[in-house]
């Protein structure tokens, strides 16, 4: 018999892709999500319940109905810069959702749990590669938000014996490849989309935030990995649960770091286009630099990353920009 999974943001990007990959790997991937960023048309691959990580009551009932074998937990808000704006919305819905999602679970008995964390925990160290050890000192409430759910998964480890896996994401990037989900987000703030809106010009340029970074051209670098390969890692991350492992905390990155101009650069060459930018001021929560030790993935899941070239990301990205993305 088909086991389900109960995923949390399954209408949003990285929740979506999950879901299709838990459903090409024989289980039911159960959404559930408030629609607040996620879109109900990317709920293909499973059945979808519509709820807030913070009704307790709408949690009691799904678990009830569906008896998940694990919980993929990626609801979120995840915008550095509007955490910085408004903390308590982040906290309130982050932490206080997640905290409801946890009991929820164990109530339930069901304590095989997968995390979505970020590297964004890390916060600013000077120029070093981002291992699993590395401490965690958040700049911006997101990050903050993430390492409180953290701390809160080991709690419930110690005292329920909820077992879990935590994925610390670098940055995301580019969509199923073959056009039938992508990333999308109402407004859309994250590099990558955003640029591939100047190249089509649905905005007139970038604004590059901040060229006087300590690195080799100024801005910013960030560690790009594809969400097809994000999501390999979870299906293995499952099976290490369902394995008896116990709980344990991944990086997922690629362990190459681009600096915004080179993203544009690349965006540049692979759609043939011409990307205008912008040099503007800093935001506010950002790094330097984030690029990702991810050895032990490799070494202790056995994950492989195979479209994480930079390349492939922006053209996966760039065909999901052109043939799905504005169909909403
Ligand atoms: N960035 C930028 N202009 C934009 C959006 C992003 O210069 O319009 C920069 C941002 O400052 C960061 C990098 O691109 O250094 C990646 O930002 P994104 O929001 O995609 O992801 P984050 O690193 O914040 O999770």
């Amino acid at each position: 018999m088909k086991q389900h999974v109960l995923v949390t943001g399954g209408a949003g990007y990285i929740g979506s892709h999950a879901c299709k990959a838990l459903k090409a790997a024989g289980y039911i991937p159960v959404t559930f999500d408030n629609l607040v960023t996620g879109w109900q048309d990317s709920v293909k691959y499973g059945p979808f319940e519509k709820g807030d990580l913070t009704d307790r009551h709408r949690l009691d009932a799904v678990f009830a109905t569906y008896t998940p074998v694990a919980v993929m937990h990626f609801a979120a808000l995840s915008q550095v810069g509007e955490s910085t704006q408004k903390p308590g919305t982040y906290w309130h819905n982050n932490v206080c959702g997640s905290l409801c999602l946890i009991e929820a679970a164990i109530a339930a008995g069901c304590m095989q749990f997968v995390f979505s964390s970020t590297c964004a925990t890390y916060g600013d160290q000077d120029d070093v590669l981002l291992d699993e050890d590395t401490p965690q000192v958040p700049t911006n409430a997101y990050g903050a938000s993430k390492r409180a759910i953290e701390d809160m998964l080991r709690n419930f480890t110690d005292s329920h014996g909820l077992r879990h896996v935590v994925f610390r994401y670098f940055n995301v990037a580019g969509a199923d490849p073959d056009g039938e989900i992508g990333e999308f987000h109402r407004p859309e703030t994250h590099l990558i989309p955003v640029l591939l809106d100047v190249v089509d010009g649905r905005r007139p340029a970038l604004t590059i935030y901040g060229t006087d970074y300590d690195t080799p051209d100024g801005t910013c670098i960030r560690d790009y990995v594809h969400v097809m390969d994000l999501v390999d890692a979870h299906l293995l991350g499952l099976q290490w649960l369902e394995d008896g492992k116990s709980s344990r905390v991944f990086n997922l990155g690629s362990g190459h770091g681009f600096s915004v101009r080179e993203v544009v650069r690349h965006s540049g060459t692979v759609t043939n286009r011409q990307v205008h930018t912008v040099d503007g001021k800093r935001r506010i929560g950002d790094c330097a630099k984030l690029v990702s030790g991810s050895e032990r993935a490799m070494n202790e899941l056995g994950w492989a990353p195979k479209r994480s070239d930079i390349r492939v990301m922006i053209s996966d990205a760039w065909h999901w920009h052109q043939n799905g993305y504005y169909g909403r």
